[in-house]
């Protein structure tokens, strides 16, 4: 596994799982199979209502508590500082820890404006040493420069849509300016059309990895930290089977080049509530 060092010294494993649209059952299995595969990230948020599965599956893992990274966020009804401390208050109680390792904001919801509030109570659980890091998801430059500005703390991730149909350039290039590590959300695309693309399978075939393995392996060699989403052991163990090869720099150019001018597959942020 490979580390990334975040802003504030907090080193956080450049791939983990993702649980979205898992259930709280499937989680603990999913999570319980990723800790003995050698995951030691796990991606989760209080809308997903699987916080409690994936608590148990790494508290029976008996597996440290330090030894793995855990990330949850702040829903969007949530947002206000009071509202923010006492969604993070409940979010550690159903996870059944004393701390996360990264705490986001889910979405920024520019409509409600409430999100530099909601910093200022992330600020406070961080100076409270109760999330070891703390960032932001789906900011766009507008939501993120604000933030930056207005604040005293700098997020230390900006977690976002981000595929070789949406490569993001420009938000990257934001990110690693401002001093944020950019994390990929939907890195495989949600698992469509993008696996079927040949430029893949021909270079997986090549190396004797998987489509899926080779989308991967392209997120972390731009540096950024990835989290696939599966619920099957099988995958489960392929997408974190990529520290073994290496993509060229024509290789990955030419994954880049399947972007698309309509490939975002979820929520334009700055609308989302
Ligand atoms: P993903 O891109 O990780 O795709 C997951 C799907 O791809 C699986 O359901 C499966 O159908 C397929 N798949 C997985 N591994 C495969 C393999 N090895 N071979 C073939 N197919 C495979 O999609 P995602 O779940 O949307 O995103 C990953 C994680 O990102 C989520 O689980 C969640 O933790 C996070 N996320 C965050 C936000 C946000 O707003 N911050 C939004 C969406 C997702």
């Amino acid at each position: 596994m490979q580390y990334i060092t975040l802003n504030d010294g907090v080193q956080i494993p450049q791939v983990g799982l993702g649980v979205w649209r898992v259930s709280d059952a499937e989680a603990y299995g999913a999570v319980t199979t990723a800790l003995e595969a050698g995951y030691r990230h796990v991606d989760t948020a209080a809308a997903y209502e699987n916080e409690g599965g994936v608590g148990r599956a790494i508290r029976d893992s008996g597996i440290p508590r330090k030894d793995v990274f855990l990330t949850t966020k702040l829903w969007n009804g949530d947002h206000g500082y009071d509202a923010a401390l006492r969604a993070f208050d409940k979010s550690l109680e159903r996870l059944g820890t004393e701390y996360v390792d990264l705490y986001l904001i889910h979405w920024p919801v520019p409509e409600q404006d409430l999100y530099i509030e909601s910093w200022r109570a992330l600020e406070k659980i961080h100076s409270d040493g109760r999330a070891r890091a703390i960032g932001v998801s789906n900011f766009s430059a507008e939501t993120l420069e604000r933030l930056v500005k207005e604040s005293k703390k700098v997020p230390s991730i900006n977690q976002i849509e981000l595929h070789p149909y949406f490569c993001q350039p420009a938000m990257r290039q934001l990110n690693e300016k401002l001093g944020i590590v950019t994390e990929d959300w939907s890195p495989l695309g949600q698992g469509g059309d993008l696996l079927q693309e040949p430029v893949l399978t021909r270079i997986g075939d090549a190396k004797g990895k998987t489509a899926a393995q080779v989308v991967l392996r392209w997120h972390i060699q731009l540096g950024d930290v990835v989290i696939p989403k599966s619920v099957t052991a099988s995958r489960i163990v392929e997408n974190i089977d990529v520290f073994d090869f290496e993509l060229t720099s024509a290789e990955m150019d030419e994954i880049t080049e399947l972007r698309r001018d309509d490939g975002r597959i979820g929520p334009d942020p700055d609308h989302f509530n």
